[in-house]
């Protein structure tokens, strides 16, 4: 993940040094920062962990959501990435959240990179209707 808690405040490992206390904003749990030369700066959790924000995020993903976030940034969007959606059927935490210029429209991106069963796409799309926040899916091939 591209995001982690630090000191109760939300942080973005891009900017993130090494040696300071980092949680994971979903479990809690510790997680540490890995930022070097070839891969994209990102949080992991220490294993063994249960913890659903841990699982199957690839390099190509996260590649996506920045790549999303700059791309609406640019075009004058506010735009972020690991942004969570409240709402009655859920918490979602959306890949990308864009919201208009005015502030007055707001939608998610979900970037799917690796298989999913239809049940869990319904499910994580009722969430976003029910928080009244339109959603897009869009399938990323790897460059494999
Ligand atoms: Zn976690």
């Amino acid at each position: 993940m591209l995001t982690a808690n630090c000191n109760g405040l939300r942080v973005d490992a891009a900017i993130s040094a090494k040696g300071a206390a980092y949680h994971c904003p979903s479990c809690g749990q510790p997680v540490t920062l890995r930022k070097g030369q070839i891969k994209i700066a990102h949080f992991a959790h220490k294993p063994p962990t249960d913890c659903s924000w841990a699982k199957g995020e690839t390099a190509e993903h996260r590649e996506a959501k920045i790549a999303l976030r700059d791309a609406f940034r640019k075009m004058g969007y506010i735009a972020d990435y690991e942004v969570e959606v409240l709402s009655i059927q859920g918490d979602r935490r959306a890949d990308v959240v864009v919201t208009s210029p005015d502030g007055q429209r707001r939608w998610a991106l979900e970037v799917q990179h690796t298989p999913i069963l239809f049940p869990a796409i319904e499910a994580r799309t009722k969430a976003y209707i029910a928080a009244q926040v339109p959603v897009l899916w869009m399938g990323i091939l790897s460059r494999r």
